[in-house]
């Protein structure tokens, strides 16, 4: 019935940790799914904020520059007068844009080409006293004196077109015309000309120390610099860097970027008029494509590429759920195991119930009915009375062994100390007041019981009352289960080796012996051997769990050795006692 019980119960157990792990492997496969799409997802937002911010640094960084320019350059400078006037206006500008303006640094040279016939004359813009002199053209300027030169040749009256930016081989250096009016008599009369030109040079050391760095800090996402690295290349032949975060790195970031943008973009319009950058102005993220600007930033998180931060963060959140899925299955699994345990504890224990009962009641009888026998004086012989009294005596000693079993239990499961004072034994006695207190079960028996003690034994620090009972239940056990062998051995002898020294007791037997499944569980309380329940030999299932407990509380070990064909051994090991002690002991019973 309680077999039948326990299999269901088991399909059950069975079926619940299936249903677990399923659910667990779809919950597991939902959430791979999702973690997918979040990365595929976090992908594209990363590279989408991180097109936004250097959209963001390349409008400011070319907003800066218009600015500077416009405060030098008003649309309302013209050539109305003689180039004295102009380079007055334009240095009082400059003196004024030096006191009031942002990134006064931005320009290392500020210069205009005058027109003079077929030739273009070259004034230098002093910085520090804000004054125009005659000066040489700079080597590196060649290019666009020539460019300039070609076009106040091809037609000097056509309406400029913008600064001529699109010469990316000027490097740092640019131009804005100077426009006056037109006074041809066909045309309209807003209409203007170049009249000559005001020529920037950016102050590149500014722009890498300061200019640059301050707008990645405010626009770059997340950590700035700290995530990203950063690079600024010219876009002329050859191309220079103009900054890099990481100046010691020797791998250049340019094609491996995870965007890109261009920088340095002046717009004539944007100058003159005032309009503000289109913006799409900045969106030339695939170089080869080429974005706006003579500069070109690129962008590369530390970790490789975004895909590699995602990829990060994707194993990462991979990791934790199938943690997470694992520990459930194991809490599934240790919930089931410990319920089972439970439930076999609660029937060893009602097994108990039910077998100490029906220990309880054998001896409660036959007492019983010994009692009545003498109280109607149906036992008058003095003989029989003896054996009606020795009758009482034996059950109810056999009562209070019982009791006196459960008590210890209950006691040691309390917390009381199974063992009291401990002083050093030995053993040789011990062993002899054990048999002696089984002598009587002994002899029922028939069995032949030898002894070996080793001579010379070490004496042992032990509760003498305690290990006399541990090694009884062995004795009584041996009794109990192996009289069929007829033969009981006990002996001692000490443990070679061993630190601190040991001594060890087994008592063994040539019965039917343990088999194998049940030795693990044999020390467990209230577990009882298959056989011990079929031939409803009495016990309780507390005596080998008991002596266990009295053998460890000594320091000392106990296992089992059995097999079908030897029979069974117990083998407790104890502490020997510290030589001091024993020799004590050994003076006194002299002096006494
Ligand atoms: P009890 O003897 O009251 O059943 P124990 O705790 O003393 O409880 O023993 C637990 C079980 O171990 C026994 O039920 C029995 O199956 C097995 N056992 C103990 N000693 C022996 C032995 N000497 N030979 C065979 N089986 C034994």
């Amino acid at each position: 019935m309680s077999s039948r019980k326990n299999q269901r119960q088991g399909v059950i157990s069975w079926v619940f940790l299936g249903a677990l792990f399923l659910l667990c492997a779809i919950l597991g496969h939902l959430q791979y799914r999702w973690i997918d799409e979040v990365s595929t997802a976090s992908t594209k937002r990363l590279h989408a904020n991180l097109r936004t911010s250097l959209e963001q640094i390349s409008e400011n960084f070319n907003s800066d520059l218009a600015t500077a320019c416009r405060a030098l350059q008003s649309s309302g400078m013209d050539a109305d007068s003689a180039p004295g006037p102009v380079e007055d206006k334009v240095a009082a500008r400059y003196a004024q844009w030096k006191r009031t303006g942002t990134h006064t640094q931005m320009f290392s040279r500020i210069a205009r080409a005058v027109p003079q016939g077929e030739a273009l004359a070259m004034r230098d813009l002093n910085l520090q006293t804000a004054v125009f002199g005659p000066a040489e053209w700079p080597a590196g300027w060649q290019g666009l004196k020539e460019r300039l030169e070609t076009r106040l040749a091809a037609d000097p009256r056509r309406p400029g077109r913008g600064p001529g930016l699109e010469s990316p081989a000027d490097g740092a250096v640019f131009e804005l015309p100077i426009l006056e009016p037109r006074r041809d008599a066909d045309g309209p009369p807003f209409r203007r000309r170049e009249a000559g030109w005001l020529i920037f040079e950016i102050n590149v050391p500014y722009a890498r120390e300061t200019v640059i760095p301050e707008l990645l800090k405010h626009y770059l996402p997340g950590g700035g610099e700290r995530d990203y690295q950063v690079e600024v290349i010219s876009r002329a032949a050859p191309p220079a860097i103009i900054y890099q975060s990481d100046p010691t790195s020797p791998s250049k970031i340019e094609r491996a970027a995870d965007a890109s943008a261009g920088l340095f973009d002046v717009r004539f319009d944007e100058i003159f008029h005032h309009r503000p950058m289109p913006r799409s102005f900045g969106r030339g993220f695939r170089p080869e494509h080429g974005a706006g600007g003579r500069w070109q930033i690129y962008v590369r998180h530390r970790a490789g590429s975004l895909e590699a931060v995602v990829a990060r963060v994707r194993l990462h959140n991979l990791a934790v759920t199938g943690s997470i899925l694992l520990l459930i299955l194991i809490t599934g699994g240790a919930l089931l195991r410990f319920t089972r345990r439970s439930q076999r504890l609660a029937e060893l224990q009602m097994e108990f119930v039910a077998g100490v009962s029906h220990e309880l009641r054998t001896p409660l009888t036959v007492i019983h009915t010994a009692a009545y026998n003498l109280q109607g004086r149906m036992a008058r012989e003095p003989g029989q009375v003896e054996r009606y009294g020795a009758l009482i005596q034996r059950e109810s000693g056999r009562l209070k062994e019982l009791v006196e079993q459960v008590l210890q239990f209950s006691g040691a499961q309390a917390g009381a100390r199974v063992i009291q004072e401990t002083e050093p034994l030995s053993v040789d006695r011990i062993i002899d007041e054990t048999v002696e207190a089984s002598r009587g079960v002994i002899q029922d028996s028939h069995c032949t019981i030898e002894k070996h003690i080793e001579p010379e034994l070490p004496r042992i620090m032990a509760d003498a009352t305690a290990l006399k009972h541990a090694l009884e239940n062995l004795l009584n056990n041996a009794v109990k289960y192996g009289a069929g062998g007829g033969w009981i051995g006990i002996s001692a002898q000490s443990v070679g080796g061993a630190s601190p020294a040991q001594v060890e007791i087994r008592v063994a037997d040539r019965g039917p012996g343990i088999p194998a499944e049940e030795q693990e569980h044999i020390f467990d309380p209230f577990y009882r051997g298959r056989r011990a329940l079929q031939d409803q030999v009495h016990g309780t299932g507390l005596g080998l769990s008991l002596a266990k407990r009295i053998v460890e509380a000594h320091g000392g070990t106990i296992r089992v050795r059995s097999s079908a064909a030897s029979g069974t051994e117990f083998i407790v090991r104890i502490p020997a006692a510290p030589l001091e002690s024993a020799n004590d002991l050994v003076h006194s019973s002299r002096r006494g």
